[in-house]
């Protein structure tokens, strides 16, 4: 999910306060020595479990992936894609490249078709990030993967039912902080600001017992300093999902009748340059595809990241700006859940502030009159931090939502009509307003 003015307003005081927390803090001496030590150097922070010990990511891993869409295939892959050693996946950078090439090495090993124009991949023109205190980019261009897994009808496999995530984030900092007290902040701050638009911040009591607690964890864990936005949620968990996906379809005996275009997009965070990139410059027929299913941060959305969150919470966006057909078919696959999930609408509410319909891939899809359904867990304290990380992801739900995607995109693919558009398209060279 690309940041936005309305974002930067809210978040930009709060990321003042931990470090002037940090400075107030027990912390102070040995964040001051480390700094000093590693300088302006990369500082990874362990994705350690509660007791403070990093787990050993082999040890916790199944021996081999499942066919099937699982929980421990999902929360294997992710710790993977989010590793430090990603170092925040900033489009084009070397991270980048390397969760490119974790994400390939499936896609060959599972023998799906790539799409793209030189192999999987499309080269994508971007730009060095400029925001302060941010890596830089290594290039300026990074590339798209895209890969496609044929439809089983003569005549319909010709068209395509599309499904993007982006394999991008925002890289990392020169400016490393301690996770536990950022992420101490950062729940307190959310709790305060981030649910209620009209709450003021941590009162001095909340500080106090912040302090509480994050002296009570120095007790038994030193500061860990983090400097890496692993894009756990934002969008580690998209991105594996459509991995996970793929591996169901392309494993299965049984294809939908029409193909499969899965694009994991790049450059999200730097304004939807990668969608924006593939629809100016598609690899298949743009005027088949019929439908895209926008995955984009599905692994967060409890009760205490968002109002009315829950273990069936997701919030859906756009489908019936273009097609009521396809907003019904959203509703009626979830309805033949097991469990349905909540379809929450209330941010695809025309000139929703947020504007969340302008802020991910699909709005390049929508833009030449293509169907979408753009799924989402909502924002959370952790959205744009170091913090993002995959031991906050929510997995068990992370595993239905995905599960439910899956078939989603089987259902569309298998109708014997493309979705109906039964409302005005919109200018493609417009600009997004919801
Ligand atoms: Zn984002």
């Amino acid at each position: 999910m690309v940041f936005f003015g309305v974002q930067l307003a809210t978040l930009k005081p709060r990321l003042i306060v931990p470090y002037r927390f940090l400075k107030a803090s027990r912390a102070r001496t040995s964040v001051a020595v480390a700094l000093a030590l590693t300088g302006s150097a990369l500082v990874a922070c362990a994705q350690s479990g509660g007791n403070g010990a990093a787990p050993s990511r082999a040890a916790a891993a199944p021996a081999s992936y499942s066919p099937a869409i699982t929980e421990a295939d999902l929360r294997r892959r992710l710790y993977i894609f989010a590793d430090d050693s990603m170092q925040g996946r900033d489009a084009g950078s070397v991270g980048h490249e390397r969760a490119l090439t974790y994400l390939v090495g499936e896609l060959t090993r599972l023998g799906i078709k790539p799409a793209g124009v030189n192999g999987y991949y499309q080269r994508v023109p971007t730009v060095p990030r400029s925001r302060a205190g941010a890596a830089p980019a290594d290039t300026s261009w990074s590339r798209n993967v895209i890969a496609v897994i044929e439809g089983s009808d003569p005549t319909l496999k010709a068209e395509y039912v599309a499904l993007g995530a982006h394999s991008d984030h925002v890289g990392f900092s020169r400016r490393p902080v301690d996770h536990d007290s950022m992420r101490a902040f950062l729940q307190a701050g959310w709790n305060a600001i981030g649910r209620d638009p009209n709450a003021r911040g941590p009162s001095p009591e909340q500080r106090a017992s912040i302090r509480v607690n994050v002296d009570s964890l120095r007790t038994i864990r030193p500061a860990r300093l983090d400097s890496i936005y692993n894009g756990a949620d934002d969008d580690g968990s998209g991105a594996m999902a459509l991995l996970e996906i793929a591996e169901a379809f392309a494993t299965s005996a049984a294809k939908p009748k029409r193909s499969l275009l899965l694009v994991w997009h790049t450059a999200e965070e730097k304004g939807l340059i990668g969608a924006e990139w593939f629809m100016d410059n598609p690899t298949v027929a743009r005027n088949k595809i019929v439908a895209q299913i926008n995955i984009d941060m599905i692994g967060r959305g409890a009760a205490r990241d968002v109002k009315g969150g829950g273990d069936d919470f997701i919030t859906i966006l756009g489908p019936k700006r273009l097609s009521s057909q396809f907003d019904q078919w959203v509703r009626d696959v979830n309805n033949k859940q097991a469990r349905p999930l909540q379809l929450d609408y209330e941010f695809d509410r025309d000139g929703h502030p947020q504007q969340f319909y302008c802020r991910s891939d699909h709005y390049h899809y929508a833009r030449y009159g293509i169907p979408i359904a753009f799924f989402f867990t909502s924002i959370h304290e952790d959205y744009h931090q170091v913090t993002d990380e995959p031991q906050y992801i929510e997995y068990p739900k992370y595993t239905r939502i995905t599960q439910y995607l899956h078939e989603l995109a089987a259902f569309t693919a298998n109708q014997p009509n493309a979705p109906v558009i039964d409302k005005p398209k919109p200018d493609p060279n417009g600009t997004c307003r919801q």
